[in-house]
């Protein structure tokens, strides 16, 4: 089956499985996932799975980008920070949905290869950086969405602090490092005000704080 007919089925399986927001399943139709993923898993690029990167670390499921985007809220007008660039999959499709992407990766050689896909795709609305994301990215700040796409134990202090405090929403997996136990959270912020609604159970890598010495 060619990629074309795989990535139809892929969306009418997101489209069954929650995934409604009509702009969501058009931004995830027009971001080619075969550029994302590693050569020896091309074959699988428009299955409904997560797949290994570099690294050690993992491109997400489509279903749960798509989910979590959705959550997201995201307008053409937002400013969005991504922490986890990872392949640079998911920062293309929010770039579909919004008008600046910052993304934030603790591992250099993966921000590089995510770099030379944006590049290459001509996606010039993503700006990024290798940095620790659990500190976010205060010279940027605020941020009328904040989207993290690894796990971490509590959530970030200094990324509520960065959250637009006009309706800004956060969407992030907490939970244990072992992958166990995670859900997906929001957070709307509006003033001084917080609001925290728990989504669905999902399993990320954790978010590591600091940055590794090499790569
Ligand atoms: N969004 C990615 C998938 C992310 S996997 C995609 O679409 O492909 C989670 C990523 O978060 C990994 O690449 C990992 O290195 C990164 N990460 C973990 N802790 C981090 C931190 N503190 N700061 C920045 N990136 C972090």
């Amino acid at each position: 089956m060619s990629h074309d007919n795989r990535k139809i089925r892929l969306i009418m399986d997101l489209r069954n499985q929650g995934v409604t927001d009509t702009r969501v399943l058009a931004a995830i139709e027009r971001t080619p996932r075969e550029e994302f993923v590693e050569e020896a898993f091309l074959d699988q690029a428009y299955a409904n799975q997560a797949l290994p990167i570099s690294c050690g670390q993992t491109i997400s499921q489509p279903l749960i980008v798509g989910l979590m985007t959705q959550a997201l809220d995201v307008g053409d007008r937002h400013k969005v920070l991504e922490v986890g660039t990872g392949s640079g999959y998911q920062a293309a499709v929010l770039a579909k949905l919004c008008r600046r992407v910052y993304t934030m990766e603790r591992h250099r050689d993966l921000l590089a290869q995510a770099e030379k896909r944006f590049a290459r795709l001509a996606i010039r609305n993503v700006t990024s950086m290798s940095g620790d994301g659990y500190k976010g990215w205060p010279a940027q700040a605020p941020f009328d969405r904040i989207l993290v796409t690894a796990a971490a134990t509590l959530v970030p202090p200094d990324l509520v602090a960065q959250l637009s405090d006009k309706g800004g929403v956060m969407v992030l997996p907490v939970g244990e490092a072992g992958g166990l136990n995670q859900e997906i959270i929001r957070i709307r912020k509006e003033g001084t005000q917080f609001q925290s609604e728990r989504l669905f159970p999902v399993r990320f890598v954790p978010l590591v704080q600091g940055v590794p010495e090499s790569g």
